[in-house]
Parts: structure tokens; C-alpha cells; sequence
């Protein structure tokens, strides 16, 4: 298996981020146009009530606590113009006027109300300041009660904001890696050559991951956060303009500060990336080939490479902390500095009288709130260059076509009832540009024949299987299956009448009852019970401590490798195929086995069309006909026995194996 995780090509992405992949994901998270919509209203009205509880506060101590100092109204119009703050009776409660009887000069009376300055208050003893504040009592207890309210609204509607987007995030992400799992299992064999399993596994996982953050944390920033940090310059404007206008006066270092920050932080992100995608690679391969470095001593060099990385990878981390340390920080100085700013020259104010204590205070929450959004950008910034990384990757494999060409639909040889002929006409093939691999290969394959295929490694063999199966399409020339173009046909069509029989067959971690019967649910138990004797598995699966529901371990990791390939040769049986593939079924088998797997295999295709490619010679012995294959080139053709008397390639590859 190959482990790479894709890292190789982590140093191209990330820099071409724009608006290009916003516009792709469009068609993802328009179905959810709605919700978003429902969400964002939500977002709206928690803005609002997050909002509202400062303000709330400069009213419950504006008009209840401290109240407004007013200048001297008319009706003292004895001394000097003073600011004066009043506290109001009703005289139309007895209380009231007892409180009053009992103080009548701190009292002045003006209509229904009683009047008197909030320094006079402390004359009074505690009960009678009670019955005086009585009013301003109530209205904290309804501010209070509001707030109350507020705070339960904000949860509830917090609730379904979150709910409703990472209900979003939750569907555009199925949505996502189901388009990329379908795409990814429809594409040829050439692409998986090219892509390593370890980077297509980080794509369908992780990439797909970092979207749904990106949907559900970033788009939520840029309404809530953004919303909020524009709504709260708007009140603070409302309040106090000029006030308003000096604590901005921090806000061009916020921006320099910030702008810094992103392009420092994008460079060392995208480092930080590379080092944990290398290191996965690393520790995969370590796993992967945990028995060629122990067998080979590589323990201490392994350890070097990977402490080196890991090295690396904590510089990286490192310099990232050095750039969010100074960066956090940074904000948080600046947002006491604008508090400091509201302090002094906001209290000025508010000693002047010209701004209320109430505001004040609101000024200093807001100021609190202000920064909370900036401070969590970096943040965002991260989650962003993430998600538009995976983004980049996703849309790089939704992108790539390799895909064998399919017959229009009408085109299509739904029906193809019996394999009769396969042809190979004047066939080239190459997986690389210029490096041919097979080469003028003609041969026809009649119904019923057995066809051995013999020839050094590395002749080709495995690569003409492929063709049969259409893994690939030649380079030039034809594979015609009953005279016409395999091309022509639907693959499922014609699959659905072979079967492969490989030398490290893959048994996926089922039950070995699922793994032989796939998709023939319509099997009797009987029919599937001669299957098993047939192909010689009765043993191997008596053998196995649940029987036929043992549970494989993942690539049958748990069984011998004989095992597997009497299990794999099961497998063929019940798809009942009129063409059989084996790639040297026995090559890494022991000779008892072996013979086991012969018999197997004679059972299998006695009546069947086959082609056996073999290393080993003693394999292809009976078969009818013989080709032999040399740098992708058909040497030699005909029976064991004509090929012998010919005294040519066969028969030296023969005098050498004996
Ligand atoms: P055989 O099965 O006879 O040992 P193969 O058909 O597997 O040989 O390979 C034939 C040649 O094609 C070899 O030189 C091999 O290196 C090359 N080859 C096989 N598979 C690939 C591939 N996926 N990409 C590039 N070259 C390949
Ligand atoms: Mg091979």
C-alpha cells in the first residue's frame, strides 16, 4: 500500500486563494440558501440583543441610579448656575408625603412631584430613601427583568443559529464527500497510479473537514463578528459622536497590526501545513514498512528523519506562537488603550456634564465587545487559509477527468449474452510516454481456450490482464470482445462476465461469507456450499473461529496467503464468469497449497474461457495454447510441447526453472 499523504504538492496550493473557489463552492451551499438566510436573521437579532444589555445599562443608571445633572432649572432661581441632579417623588402617595412632611427643606415642590438633589439624599434615613426611590427602584427591577429576558432570547436564538448552521455545514460536507467518493470510485486505473491512497484518504477525510469550519466558523464570523463590530460603531456614534470618533482614533494601528499579522501568519500556516502532512507521511511509512526497518536495522536512521521533521515542524509551531503572541496581545493592548481613551477623555466629559455616567459605562462594555471580534480574526485567518487550502485539493480531484471513455447510452452492448472471441489487434500500450510496454501484440482468444502467458518480470503480462479487464485502454490498436471494440461496451457489462484472480488478492475486513459473495445475494446455501468445496475453502474456513462470519482483518491481514487466494479463487466461482483472469494466482504460495489452488483453478475453468498468466512454468503446462511474452513483445506461441520442441525462449526460461 502506498502512504504518501500528499505533501509534494502542498507547496503549489495555498497561493492562488481568491474569489475563483468562493464561486465553486456556490453550487454546494445553494440548496441551503434558506437556511443560511434563517441563520443570518438570527445572527441579526443576537447582534441586536448582544447590543442592547450595554445600553440597557446606561438607562438603568441614567434614569434610575445617577441621574442626569441638569442646569439649574428655572424655578430655583436663587444663586449661581450649577449642574444639579434631581431625584423625583410622586406626591400623590402618602408615603411620600410623610417623607417630605418630615424634610421639608431639602424638598422643593413642583406640581404633583417632590423634588430633591441626589447629594441631599444621604440626609435621609435608609427607609425614607427607599420610599423616595421607590420609582427608580421599580424601574431597575424592569431593567433587570429585561436583561433577564435578553440573555434567555440570546440563548434561545443562539441555540438555532448554531443548530441551523452546523446543520448547513453538517449537509454541504455530506454533500461534498459523497460528489468526491462517487468521483473518486469511477476513475480509471491511471489515476491511482498517479495518486497516492494516503492523499485521496486526506482528501474524503480531513480536507472535506476543514470546509465544514469553514462554513460553519468563518461564515458565522463574517455575519455575527463583522455585524457586530459595525453595530457597536454605530451606537458608540449614536452616543457620543465625538467620544466615538477619539477611541477610533486606535483604529488605523488595529489595521496595521492586523494586515501584518495575516501576511506573516499565511506564510508560516502554510509551513506549519507541510511540516504535519510530511510527518504524517513519515509515521504512515514507518507503519507501512515496519518490517523492512526492523529486519534491516533502520530504527536509529527512521528516528533521525522523523526528529528532524519533528524539528522542524516545532519551529514552525514556534513561529506561529511568536506571531500570535505578539499579535494577540497587540490587540489587547490596543483595546485597553481605547479604553484608557474613553476613561480619561469620555470622564472629562462626564465631569463636565456633557456626557452621563450611564454612557460611560456603556462606552467601556462596548469597548469590551469591540475587540473580542478582532482578537478571534487570527483565529478565523487560520480556519480560512485551512479550508481554502482543502478547498483547492477537493476541487483538484473534482477537476480531474481520467476517466475511461464511455459509449453514449444508446451506444452501449447492454446485451451481451456469451463471451465468444477476444481479439487484440496490433496492440500498443505505454503508461509513460515513450516507454512502451507492450508492443504489437496480436492474439485471439476463442471460447472454451485455456491461454497460458509466460515471460520474464517486468514483460508485460500483468499489463495485458489489465487491457482484458479494461483497467486501461491500449494506446493504439483494439481489444475486440466478439468482434467489436471493447470501447463499445458498458465495462459493467463485460466485468460482470470475467473474474480476476490476482496474486496478492485484496479481501476486504468483512465476513469471509461477504467477501466471497458479494453481490450474489440470491445464492441457496447448498449452491454456496459446493462453491466453498469446490474451490478447496471448506478447510481454510473450518479452520477460522467463526467460520464463514469470521471477520477478516483489514486486507486479510489475519489469514495465510494461500488462504487468501483459495478464499479470492471462491470469490470467482460465484460470479459464475465465462472469462477467468489469473495473474499468478500461486506465486507466493507453498507447494501444498499449491496444489490445492491447481485443483481449484482446474475446477474453476473447466468449461470456461481462461488466460493464466504464470511465472512459473509448471502452471501453464496444460494449457492450450502459450504465449510467451519478452519486453512486451509476443516471442513465442503455441502448446507445452511445440514450444519445447522449438528449443527457443520458452524452452530456455523452462531449462532454467527446472
Ligand atoms: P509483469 O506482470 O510481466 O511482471 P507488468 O505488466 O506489471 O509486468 O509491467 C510491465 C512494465 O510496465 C514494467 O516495466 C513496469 O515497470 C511497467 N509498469 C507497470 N505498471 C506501471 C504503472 N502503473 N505505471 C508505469 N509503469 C508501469
Ligand atoms: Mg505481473
Amino acid at each position: 500500500m502506498q502512504t504518501d499523504i500528499g505533501y509534494f504538492e502542498e507547496g503549489q496550493l495555498g497561493k492562488t486563494y481568491d474569489v475563483k473557489l468562493l464561486k465553486r463552492m456556490v453550487p454546494f451551499i445553494r440548496p441551503f440558501t434558506k437556511t443560511i438566510f434563517w441563520s443570518v436573521m438570527l445572527v441579526v437579532c443576537i447582534t441586536l440583543l448582544d447590543l442592547a444589555l450595554p445600553y440597557a445599562t446606561k438607562v438603568a443608571i441614567d434614569r434610575y441610579i445617577v441621574p442626569k445633572a441638569e442646569t439649574a432649572a428655572e424655578n430655583s432661581s436663587a444663586g449661581p448656575k450649577t449642574n444639579t441632579r434631581w431625584i423625583t417623588a410622586d406626591l400623590d402617595r402618602a408615603d411620600v408625603r410623610a417623607v417630605v412632611g418630615n424634610h421639608p427643606d431639602l424638598f422643593e415642590l413642583k406640581g404633583s412631584q417632590a423634588l430633591i438633589k441626589l447629594a441631599d439624599l444621604e440626609r435621609l434615613d435608609k427607609r425614607e430613601i427607599a420610599v423616595i426611590r421607590q420609582n427608580d427602584i421599580r424601574g431597575l427591577g424592569y431593567i433587570s427583568a429585561l436583561f433577564l429576558a435578553v440573555i434567555v432570547l440570546d440563548f434561545i436564538f443562539n441555540f438555532f443559529q448554531k443548530l441551523i448552521m452546523q446543520y448547513t455545514g453538517q449537509m454541504i460536507m455530506h454533500n461534498l464527500r459523497m460528489r468526491l467518493f462517487t468521483h473518486i470510485q469511477s476513475l480509471s486505473m491511471a489515476f491511482f497510479t498517479r495518486n497516492p491512497v494516503g492523499r485521496l484518504v486526506t482528501r474524503v477525510t480531513n480536507d472535506v473537514q476543514n470546509m465544514d469550519e469553514l462554513f460553519t466558523s468563518v461564515i458565522t464570523f463574517i455575519f455575527k463578528d463583522l455585524f457586530l463590530l459595525f453595530g457597536i460603531g454605530v451606537v458608540l456614534i449614536v452616543l457620543n459622536w465625538k467620544l466615538a470618533l477619539a477611541t477610533f482614533a486606535v483604529m488605523p494601528i488595529v489595521f496595521v497590526a492586523t494586515a501584518i499579522f495575516s501576511v506573516k501568519a499565511r506564510d508560516i500556516f502554510r509551513i506549519l501545513r507541510i511540516k504535519i502532512a510530511e510527518i504524517n507521511t513519515r509515521f504512515a511509512e514507518t507503519i507501512g514498512g515496519i518490517k523492512v526497518i526492523q529486519l534491516f536495522r533502520n530504527e536509529t536512521d527512521n528516528y533521525r528523519q522523523f526528529e528532524k521533521l519533528n524539528h522542524e515542524n516545532y519551529l514552525a509551531g514556534m513561529r506561529q506562537i511568536r506571531v500570535l503572541g505578539l499579535f494577540l496581545p497587540a490587540v489587547e493592548v490596543l483595546g485597553v488603550l481605547a479604553t484608557a481613551i474613553v476613561i480619561y477623555y469620555g470622564g472629562g466629559e462626564t465631569l463636565a456634564g456633557t456626557l452621563s455616567l450611564g454612557s460611560l459605562v456603556a462606552f467601556i462594555s462596548y469597548m469590551k465587545m469591540f475587540f473580542r471580534p478582532i482578537r478571534d480574526l487570527a483565529e478565523k485567518y487560520n480556519i480560512l487559509q485551512n479550508a481554502m487550502a482543502s478547498a483547492e485539493r477537493i476541487f483538484l480531484i473534482l477537476d480531474s477527468r481520467s476517466r475511461l471513455p464511455l459509449p453514449a447510452p444508446d451506444d452501449r452492448e447492454h446485451q451481451l449474452a456469451k463471451i465468444e472471441t477476444i481479439d487484440l489487434d496490433n496492440v500498443f500500450f505505454h503508461y509513460v510516454a515513450d516507454e512502451p510496454v507492450l508492443q504489437a501484440i496480436d492474439l485471439t482468444i476463442n471460447a472454451g481456450e485455456t491461454l497460458g502467458v509466460v515471460g520474464p518480470t517486468g514483460s508485460g503480462k500483468t499489463t495485458l490482464v489489465n487491457l482484458l479487464a479494461r483497467f486501461y485502454d491500449p494506446s493504439s490498436g483494439q481489444v475486440r470482445l466478439n468482434g467489436r471494440d471493447l470501447r463499445g461496451y458498458d465495462p459493467q457489462a463485460f466485468r460482470s462476465k470475467m473474474a480476476l484472480v490476482m496474486q496478492d488478492p485484496f479481501l476486504f475486513s468483512e465476513t469471509v461469507r461477504k467477501n466471497i459473495f458479494r453481490a450474489d445475494g440470491h445464492m441457496t446455501p447448498a449452491e454456496m456450499d459446493t462453491i466453498l468445496k469446490m474451490s478447496n475453502c471448506e478447510a481454510v474456513i473450518d479452520r477460522l473461529p467463526d467460520g464463514p462470519e469470521t471477520v477478516l482483518s483489514e486486507g486479510g491481514a489475519s489469514i495465510s496467503s494461500g488462504e487468501r487466494q483459495l478464499i479470492s479463487i471462491a470469490r470467482a466461482f460465484a460470479r459464475n464468469p465465462q472469462l477467468i483472469l489469473f495473474d499468478e494466482a500461486t506465486s507466493y504460495i507453498d507447494t501444498e497449497t499449491e496444489i490445492k489452488i491447481q485443483d481449484a483453478m482446474e475446477k474453476l475453468m473447466s468449461g470456461r474461457t481462461s488466460v493464466i498468466v504464470a511465472h512459473r512454468l509448471s502452471t501453464v503446462r496444460h494449457a492450450d495454447r502459450i504465449i510467451v511474452l519478452n519486453r512486451g513483445r509476443i516471442v513465442e506461441t503455441g502448446s507445452h510441447e511445440e514450444l519445447m520442441d522449438r528449443r527457443g525462449f520458452y524452452y530456455h526460461l523452462h531449462q532454467v526453472q527446472v
